[in-house]
């Protein structure tokens, strides 16, 4: 059975999430654990945990994947950014397990300028300090090549993947970000290139969003699906490629927030043959 959700904004008891999730026909979902813009990580109180892995489960919503807030900065050359991010990281983990949330998705951040490898020694440090006893398994995400990120080649990411001493680590593709890095997703032998590289088994969740910008752009704009540079037959082809079907198929795109609908959701269903 397909995979398919998006990310679903939460505010209040975290809980709300889920029955946002199944009332548009979502069976997969991405949520923030804490506020994407801001430092602190809010605890979670035990009742809302409890209600929160209660719907899961009856309303079959798994697996749920937390992504890491925009602020933190694994690469970062600024010793308080960096030890506050690696703590940022930790508490994610933390949240992730408590909620039974199969998987956490991290930017690689920015090196500021700094030398790459440098960067991704960082990177790698900085995960491994954290990751043991870490339940879910973190995912690096492919970025869109935006000045000094890490991670929008497939090879920083497979260099990342390793150097993490522990086997709960693989990748998220984001179809956007890597069309802006310069991979024409549409193509089966680009495709292949990446599968060389990385190992798409090793590719756990997609972030199935078209792109404002074209090829390369090095721009991070998210479309919705069939309105960007990608198009409805790109995003169709790439989702009909080998087994990536079966891997949760996560929608970032916009929606009305307080009103989100299934329409894209089903289109996207209906996109994989
Ligand atoms: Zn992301």
């Amino acid at each position: 059975m397909d995979k398919v959700g998006r990310h679903i904004s939460s505010s209040g008891s975290i809980d709300k999430t889920v029955d946002t999730a199944r009332s548009i026909s979502c069976n997969s979902m991405q949520i923030f654990a804490s506020s994407p813009m801001q430092w602190h990580v809010r605890s979670l109180d035990d009742e809302e945990v409890r209600k929160f892995r209660e719907k899961k489960r009856e309303l079959r919503v798994d697996p749920i994947v937390v992504h890491m807030p925009y602020l933190p900065n694994l690469a970062s050359p600024n010793k308080e950014i960096y030890e506050k991010s690696i703590a940022a990281m930790k508490a994610n983990m933390e949240r992730c397990d408590q909620l039974d949330a199969r998987y956490l998705v991290t930017h690689l951040g920015s090196t500021m300028g700094e030398p790459r490898n440098d960067a991704l020694r960082r990177i790698s440090s900085a995960i491994n300090s954290v990751i043991n006893g870490f339940g879910g398994m973190l995912l690096l995400e492919g970025q869109a090549g935006q000045k000094n990120s890490v991670g929008s080649q497939v090879e920083d990411l497979a260099e990342l993947y390793d150097h993490i001493s522990h086997r709960h680590v693989g990748y998220c593709i984001d179809t956007c970000h890597a069309f802006a890095a310069g991979y024409d997703i549409s193509k089966e032998e680009v495709l292949d290139r990446m599968d060389a590289v990385l190992g798409w088994k090793n590719v756990h969740v997609i972030h199935a969003n078209d792109s404002k910008f074209g090829l390369g752009s090095g721009k991070d704009r998210h479309e919705n699906i069939g309105k960007g540079y990608i198009g409805r037959d790109g995003i169709r082809a790439f989702l009909n490629y080998k087994d990536i079907s079966s891997k949760p198929i996560l929608l970032e795109t916009v929606t009305d927030r307080k009103n989100p609908d299934s329409s894209e959701i089903e289109l996207v269903r209906s996109l994989i043959s």
